[in-house]
């Protein structure tokens, strides 16, 4: 069963809304990316400036135009708001219009819009924390398969055996990372994520999911390390220069590894030519986990890369463009990779 909705001549109206929408939930969605990690409410106290305190005021809270009024500055205290409010804002908004374009007035728009809402904070979480809370990919993993029932009882059986495949797969394979690699290769919350993205795009998109989460991770990863000496972000705290004790300086990414691509004073070109020979021939620095601190010692390594947002990417990818992979891609390249149902 599919109903659809026309909205007729007043569909510019209903676009507007829901992009609007869209800019006021990235507004909530930035409140879970800061507080969900930190396991605060997220509903109380109202949204407040982190260093003074400022309680802000309606006009201080819309999407958007509050940061540009503000440009960017807390009105208390003048403190840098970081523009990615305004990113996390935008990009809900346009991903609403994306699923509304591959979606139309369908009852299949419902479970887009959704995903798009539990894949943005998922992905900032994941680049800033190195996790993906269970509270949001638990809770996500049941309403894709809710979410499944009114598109008949196929659709129930697509997400049930995605999102147990997906969890299983990632299992696995956290399970030979460990026992070959002697390394984690994988976070713990990945496992979850993918079962998350198998409940809501079935199972026949796990393969895709797949590969263009490691085709596009790995691919940016080696640049990102060889341009910046890192695959992904850095973890918590350590990033900040200015908290360095006065004096000390505050460790560079370089001197912690011996590799030849992150020798100081290479130009750029140098250092992309020789990432990949590094990769394969030379050691690389201990970043194992420490076995007597446990997981919250953990800090990322220079070659470690946040996995949640290619796998949030690969699935927005494959449930937005689906019917552009199946026409570019050979019919059954684009069926093994399976678009969106
Ligand atoms: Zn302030």
């Amino acid at each position: 069963m599919t109903f659809t909705y026309a909205p007729g001549w007043a569909e510019p109206l209903f676009i507007l809304f829901l992009f609007i929408l869209g800019l006021c939930i990235g507004s909530f969605l930035n409140v879970v990316i800061a507080r969900v990690p930190e396991g605060l409410s997220i509903v109380r106290p109202g949204s407040r400036c982190p260093r003074c305190g400022h309680v802000l005021s309606w006009y201080e809270n819309i999407p958007v135009l509050s940061w540009l009024g503000l440009r960017g500055k807390c009105r208390g205290c003048g403190t840098r708001i970081s523009p990615r409010y305004v990113l996390v804002e935008l990009l809900t908004g346009l991903l609403f219009l994306a699923c509304l374009k591959r979606f139309d007035w369908t009852y299949a728009l419902v479970p887009a819009l959704v995903l798009v809402f539990l894949l943005v904070p998922l992905t900032f979480i994941d680049l800033e924390h190195w996790i993906l809370p269970l509270s949001l990919t638990v809770p996500g993993i049941v309403a894709g398969i809710v979410l499944a029932i009114p598109l008949g009882q196929d659709a129930v059986v697509d997400a049930v055996v995605g999102a147990t495949v997906g969890f299983l797969t990632f299992r696995f394979m956290e399970y030979v990372g460990w026992k070959v690699f002697k390394r984690e290769a994988l976070g713990g919350g990945d496992k979850f994520l993918v079962a998350l993205l198998g409940a809501f795009l079935g199972w026949q998109s796990l393969l895709g999911i797949l590969f263009f989460s490691s085709l596009q991770g790995s691919i940016v990863g080696v640049a990102m390390l060889a341009l910046t000496g890192r695959a992904g972000p850095r973890g918590e705290e350590k990033e900040d220069p200015s908290k360095a004790p006065a004096g000390e300086e505050p460790e560079a990414p370089a001197s912690t590894m011996t590799w030849e691509f992150t020798k100081p004073g290479l130009p750029w070109w140098k250092r992309v030519a020789l990432v990949i020979p590094c990769l394969l021939l030379q050691d690389i620095p201990d970043v194992t986990l420490d076995e007597e601190t446990g997981e919250d010692q953990w800090e990322p390594g220079v070659t470690n890369i946040p996995f949640g947002p290619w796998l949030a990417l690969a699935g927005l990818e494959l449930m937005l463009l689906g019917p552009l992979l199946a026409r570019v891609l050979s019919p059954e390249v684009a069926m093994m990779l399976g678009g969106a149902r």
